[in-house]
């Protein structure tokens, strides 16, 4: 799984010339295309909203704000994505912070500690001593109890990573004796940041998996935010390099049905319009919610498609919060490590497009948002107005000399208290199904992006590759499955299918026999 897109990939005559339609525009659907582009390939997008991005699409509210689906972080652990922007020549618009992690003291409110990165240092000895810099998150016994389990992990790599996956984060602890506090201390952000989820619920897997990818380079865990909105900024060029190079990008185009031919191959796809959409190959980016609704009946019982029961996407909202006054912010993402909430930035100091010298917008991820994903209450289910007034207790915690925690004064209120700031508007994106619960005993479920249907292919960030449901995950996913179309063109053997489990094909066969 290397970052560049293989030369030897693109066609030689026109003849190996693919048109491939390409349901979902979201990164993985857009990177699918652009490597399809890029070999020579005639791809079209069809998009089923009237924005592009999916969980990174953005639009304008009516006083021209942008609205995020999520605040995005990218890390120097993302080989693909940073690849894709240096091909698409707009490695420039990342604006990398300085190499530190931010926690939120949760005794001391508005107090924040941080682990300090020291150039010159290579990985993984840099987290290391970041961590054994740190005196205000744990004590030297319990930094010395806790690094021997996860030893394993950079020694013997991906079969010890591999292997954990049916513990959660809090059974791991346990197993190997880790103490109770690094729990509170580290897991329960790292897991709210990395799936939304609490650790007792969290794969260990994924926290391993992190780590893995980000110790294994100096400025892996460096952070960066894109300089503007992920439409223009990230999206927009996607875009204009596929139809520079011939291929088509849709919106309002929603595929309604994926029709089959009577050997099991796809016919043609359907839009909600009618049309009907005839192509040689054809790729599913949709999330695994939607590809269960979408399976054609003809597949159904195919152990491929029935491993996808076992995965579903996390409830998260992202949040916006425009205040009057500037709130005092770093130029960075914060873990806030408080019940409700997870990352958060002042997005009018961290990104180029949202600067205001005045006035502070707040960005942040409320997570967990269901029983599904840790603690008891459906967030998801909850009025705007319920989440931002318990977002309110949580700032208030987080900036106590700024924002009051008053219940006389409701956040929604027209005043606060004196000298407090005052909430201007706000903005709730609730996202019921984002990327795939990574629960315990997940990842055996993650389909290949080679499937059992000569001429569909599956990519989204809950395929299976090396990184976690994310924006590196979407894009090498959306690359793997442009592989497999441009290998099949020129003739070339498919990469198999990914191992289904036993108990899938058994429960298969049994249905067929009925
Ligand atoms: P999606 O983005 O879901 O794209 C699927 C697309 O398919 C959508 O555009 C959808 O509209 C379209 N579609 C669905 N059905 C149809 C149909 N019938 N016809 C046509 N189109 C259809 N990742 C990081 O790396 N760093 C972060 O900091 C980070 N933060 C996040 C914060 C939040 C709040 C959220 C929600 C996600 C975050 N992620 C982050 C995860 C990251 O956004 C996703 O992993 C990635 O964007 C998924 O891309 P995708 O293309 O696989 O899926």
């Amino acid at each position: 799984q290397s970052a560049q897109f293989k030369s030897t990939l693109k066609v030689k005559n026109d003849s190996q010339k693919k048109k491939v339609a390409i349901i979902g525009g979201g990164l993985s659907g857009l990177a699918c295309a652009k490597y399809l582009s890029d070999a020579g390939h005639e791809p079209t997008v069809y998009e089923a909203r009237d924005v592009l991005g999916g969980k990174v699409s953005a639009w304008q509210d009516e006083d021209g704000d942008w609205i995020e689906t999520g605040l995005h972080i990218f890390f120097g652990a993302y080989p693909n994505v940073m690849n894709m922007f240096a091909e698409l020549g707009i490695h420039d618009r990342l604006q990398w912070k300085i190499h530190q992690m931010i926690f939120a003291m949760q005794e001391l409110p508005g107090e924040f500690t941080t682990f300090d990165f020291i150039p010159g240092i290579p990985a993984p000895f840099n987290f290391g001593l970041a961590i054994l810099m740190n005196q205000k998150m744990l004590t030297l016994g319990e930094k010395i109890q806790t690094a021997p389990p996860l030893l394993p992990m950079l020694i013997e790599g991906q079969s010890f990573i591999d292997a954990q996956d049916e513990l959660s984060v809090t059974q791991f602890m346990r197993k190997y004796g880790m103490p109770e506090r690094i729990n509170e201390e580290v897991f329960i952000a790292m897991a709210k940041a990395l799936d939304f989820i609490d650790p007792d619920k969290l794969s260990m897997t994924v926290v391993l998996t992190a780590m893995n990818r980000f110790l294994n380079e100096s400025n892996g865990l460096q952070m960066a935010f894109l300089d503007g909105n992920q439409s223009d900024r990230l999206c927009k060029p996607m875009t204009d390099h596929i139809e520079k190079n011939g291929g088509k990008v849709l919106v309002n185009s929603p595929i309604k049905e994926i029709v089959t031919n009577e050997d099991g191959s796809v016919k043609h796809l359907l839009l909600r319009s009618g049309e009907e959409i005839v192509a040689d190959e054809y790729v599913s980016a949709m999330p695994v919610d939607i590809v269960k609704r979408m399976t054609p009946k003809r597949w159904q019982n195919m152990p491929y498609f029935r491993q996808l029961d076992e995965l579903e996407g996390i409830p998260v909202i992202n949040l916006h919060m425009w205040f009057d006054k500037k709130l005092k912010a770093v130029d960075h993402l914060c873990f806030s490590r408080s019940p409700l909430l997870s990352v958060y930035a002042d997005m009018s100091v961290t990104c180029k497009e949202y600067e205001d010298p005045d006035k502070s917008m707040l960005e942040l991820v409320f997570a967990p948002c269901s029983p599904l994903a840790g603690g008891n209450v459906n967030w998801i289910g909850k009025s705007d107005e319920e989440i931002i007034d318990a977002t309110m207790g949580e700032l208030a915690r987080l900036f106590p000399t700024e924002i009051a925690n008053d219940p006389e004064w409701p956040a929604t209120s027209e005043q606060g208290p004196a000298g407090t700031a005052k909430l201007l508007k706000y903005a709730v994106v609730k996202v019921p199904r984002s990327v795939y619960a990574a629960i315990p005993g997940r990842n055996k479920y993650r389909p290949s992006q080679t499937t059992p249907i000569p001429n569909f292919s599956m990519c989204g960030c809950f395929t299976s590759q090396k990184f976690l449901g994310s924006m590196e995950g979407a894009t090498l996913a959306g690359k793997l499955a442009a592989e497999v179309v441009a290998n099949r063109a020129l003739g070339n053997p498919d990469k198999p299918v990914k191992e289904i489990q036993q108990h899938i094909i058994d429960a298969s066969a049994s249905y067929e026999a009925r």
